[in-house]
C-alpha cells in the first residue's frame, strides 16, 4: 500500500480528468491521476475537431488530448498510465486500487467518462476516424453535400440524422426493427427533412472501404428476409447509445437507471461528501469535450473548497453511508 495520503485522486484521462488535474494542480493539490491504460478518452477516435474553442483552424483529437495531458503535468499533475480496478470510499481517507497497489486520498474526483456503443464488427473498427464517426456534432461537417448513414433508431440516432441532414447530400437512418424507440416528436423532426429516408428492419453487417482506407458503403442485411445488399456511403454514424463507465461504482455512488453518476444540484459533489464527479459519466445530455472540461473545472474547485473548509482532517476517519467496492 501507498503509505502516503494523497489530497486528491482523479479517475480518468479526459477532457474532464485532465482539466480537473490541471486545476487541482495549479491549486497545489499534487493530484494523482489515473488515466487508465488507454489516455485521452474518446477524442483518440475522433479525428478533427473544429468545435473546441480556441483553435480556428481545427485540431486533430489525439492531438488535443496529447496537449491537455501535458498542460496537466507541467503543473505537477502525477499521471499513472493504468486502470482503476478497485474502490473503497467506506471510510476515510478513500482508498483506490490500481495493478497491485492501494492509493489513498481525502478526495477523489471521477472522471471515467462514457463509451459510445459499436456496432462490433471489425470493418467498423478499422475505419474509424475514416468515415466510420460516433459523433455528428463532432464530424457532420465534414460530410457537406456527401451520402451519409446514421444506425440506430433511438432519440439519438433521429438527432445525429436530422442534424446530418442540414450538411448531407442525403441520410439514410438505418433501424434494426420495423418500430422506432425515438419519441414522436424526434421522429417527427427527423421525417421533416426531404433528404432523409428511414431504412427499417435491416443491420449493417460491413463497412465497406477498407481496401482504400475510407468509408465507401455498408453491406446491409434485412432482419426479415435475411437479403443482402449493398449501400453507397461515404459517413456511417453509429448512434446506438451510450454507456457511462461506472461499473466500479455500482452501489456506492448513487446513480440513474441508465449508470450515470448523480450529483447534488448546483455542485459536482456525489452523494458521498468528498467524492466529486464531472464529465460523461455525469452527463448524457451534452456529451462534448468542452462541456466535460468545463465540469472538470467546476469538480477541481468543488474539491478544493471542501479539502480546505468541510474536509475532517486526515486523522478523522468517520464513514459517510457508503458501501464496500466491489
Ligand atoms: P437508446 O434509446 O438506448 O436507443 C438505442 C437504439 O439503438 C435503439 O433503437 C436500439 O434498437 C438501437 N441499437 C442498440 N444496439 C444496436 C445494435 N447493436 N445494432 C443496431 N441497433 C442497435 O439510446 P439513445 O438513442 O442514445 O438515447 C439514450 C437516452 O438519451 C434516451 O433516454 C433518449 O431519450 C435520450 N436522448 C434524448 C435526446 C433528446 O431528447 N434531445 C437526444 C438523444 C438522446 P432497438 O430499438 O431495437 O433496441
Amino acid at each position: 500500500m501507498a503509505s502516503d495520503v494523497r489530497d486528491l485522486i482523479i479517475i480518468g484521462g479526459g477532457p474532464a480528468g485532465y482539466t480537473a488535474a490541471l486545476y487541482a494542480a495549479r491549486g497545489n493539490l499534487h493530484p494523482l491521476v489515473f488515466e487508465g491504460f488507454a489516455y485521452g478518452g474518446q477524442l483518440m477516435i475522433t479525428s478533427d475537431v473544429e468545435n473546441y474553442p480556441g483553435f480556428p483552424e481545427a485540431v486533430m483529437g489525439p492531438e488535443l488530448m496529447t496537449a491537455m495531458r501535458s498542460q496537466a503535468e507541467r503543473f505537477g499533475a502525477e499521471l499513472v498510465a493504468d486502470d482503476v480496478t478497485a474502490v473503497d470510499f467506506s471510510s476515510r481517507p478513500f482508498r483506490v486500487t490500481a495493478g497491485d497497489q492501494e492509493y489513498q486520498a481525502r478526495a477523489v474526483i471521477v472522471a471515467t467518462g462514457a463509451t459510445a456503443r459499436q456496432l462490433g464488427l471489425d470493418t467498423e473498427r478499422s475505419l474509424q476516424g475514416a468515415g466510420v464517426s460516433y459523433c455528428a456534432v463532432c464530424d457532420g461537417a465534414f460530410f457537406r453535400g456527401k451520402q451519409v448513414i446514421v444506425v440506430g433508431g433511438g432519440d439519438s440516432a433521429m438527432e445525429e440524422a436530422t442534424f446530418l441532414a442540414k450538411f448531407a447530400a442525403n441520410v439514410k437512418l438505418i433501424h434494426r426493427r420495423g418500430e422506432f424507440r425515438a419519441s414522436k416528436i424526434m421522429i417527427d423532426y427527423a421525417s421533416s427533412k426531404e433528404n432523409l429516408e428511414f431504412v427499417t428492419n435491416a443491420v449493417v453487417t460491413e463497412v465497406l472501404g477498407t481496401d482504400t482506407g475510407k468509408v465507401s458503403g455498408v453491406v446491409l442485411t434485412d432482419t426479415v428476409t435475411g437479403e443482402k445488399r449493398e449501400l453507397e456511403a461515404d459517413g456511417v454514424f453509429v448512434a446506438i447509445g451510450h454507456d457511462p463507465t461506472t461499473g466500479l461504482f455500482k452501489g456506492i455512488l448513487d446513480m440513474d437507471d441508465a449508470g450515470y453518476l448523480l450529483t447534488r444540484d448546483g455542485s459536482t459533489e456525489t452523494n458521498i461528501e468528498g467524492v466529486f464527479a464531472a464529465g460523461d459519466v455525469v452527463d448524457h445530455t451534452y456529451r462534448q469535450a468542452v462541456t466535460a472540461a468545463g465540469m472538470g473545472c467546476m469538480a477541481a474547485l468543488d474539491a478544493e473548497r471542501w479539502l480546505s473548509h468541510a474536509a475532517p482532517q486526515p486523522a478523522a476517519t468517520a464513514a459517510t453511508g457508503s458501501s464496500q467496492a466491489a
